[in-house]
């Protein structure tokens, strides 16, 4: 049976550093460092996900205040907000809740966060900090999870073969971009790669962030390897499940990412901890 690589130990040890940050920051400023969340409507999931930032924040000594905004507001009314905390000196990060209802550009939207405000790593600058190692902004959340998790749990990634399942700008680019800048020799694969099993097989490091329960089989993957499993699917019955069909690949890698309990429970610990960035 494989080792387990949690997630949520790797969270607390973020969310500790972050503390730790924050505590220094309210000494040299005087105040706490503080996230705003743009939120546009009410939409189930936005608030599900605001009530576990706003836990987490709880425990590190950060503060969030929520911009809750109608659901039908304006493009300008929008801007003027994003500008407004980019402007504001007391608002040292902002998040905003993504997708925006059908009449809003979000490419417009979250390029107006300036890059050294934005939490998730959603502008184009920040992109490009990725990219060209530059410092500007952050990675994207999910992106810099993942590569919590390894350091967390030591796997080695210099010289080691990583292969990445799934070429998005939040998760399968970025991330292949902070392996390599980790020395690791990195493949992407996507809908149009041929023969993925060859691929997946020759990894030491092998992630899934394709979005479809059984990318992963027991065929695909090898004695000897780490498998992150990025995946968040739910199945016919409402069940929450990764990409990695866990029963097949756990007995034979030497470690693995659980669903739920592994990249998405760090997620959010990364994010606040760019609020120190
Ligand atoms: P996208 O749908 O944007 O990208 C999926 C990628 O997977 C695409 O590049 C696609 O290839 C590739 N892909 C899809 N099917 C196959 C296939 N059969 N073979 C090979 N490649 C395939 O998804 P995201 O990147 O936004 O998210 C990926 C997963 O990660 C989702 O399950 C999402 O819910 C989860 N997620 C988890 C988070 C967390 O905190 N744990 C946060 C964010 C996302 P192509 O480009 O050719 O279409």
């Amino acid at each position: 049976m494989s080792e387990l690589l949690k997630g949520k130990p790797v969270a607390d040890a973020i969310l500790a550093r972050t503390r730790e940050g924050a505590a220094a920051f309210y000494k040299k400023k005087g105040r706490s460092p503080k996230a705003a969340i743009i939120r546009v409507g009410a939409r189930p999931d936005d608030l599900a996900y605001e009530r576990g930032i706003k836990n987490r924040a709880a425990q590190t000594d950060v503060e969030i205040d929520v911009e809750e905004l109608a659901e039908d507001v304006s493009r300008e009314e929008l801007l003027r907000t994003i500008k407004r905390r980019n402007e504001d000196a007391a608002t040292d990060g902002i998040l905003l809740f993504l997708p925006l209802p059908d009449h809003l550009d979000e490419q417009e939207a979250v390029n107006a966060i300036s890059p050294q405000k934005d939490l998730d790593g959603v502008s184009d600058a920040s992109k490009l900090g990725v990219y060209t190692d530059s410092g500007i902004g952050n990675p994207p959340c999910t992106a810099q999870a993942v590569m919590e998790i390894l350091a967390y749990y030591k796997v080695p990634l210099s010289g080691k073969k990583a292969v990445v399942i799934g070429r998005s700008q939040v998760v399968g680019k970025p991330l292949a971009m902070l392996l390599l800048k980790q020395n690791a020799t990195v493949t992407i694969c996507h809908s149009k790669t041929h023969d993925l099993s060859q691929e997946t097989r020759q990894a030491d490091i092998l992630i899934s962030a394709a979005g479809r329960i059984g990318m992963v089989t027991g065929t695909d993957v090898r004695d000897g390897q780490t498998v992150i499993d990025v995946g968040i699917n739910f199945d016919s019955a409402g069940k929450m499940k990764g990409d990695v069909l866990y029963e097949e690949v756990a007995d034979k890698v030497d470690c693995l990412t659980p669903v739920p309990g592994g990249v998405g429970s760090v997620t959010t610990a990364v994010l606040l901890s760019h609020l120190l960035h």
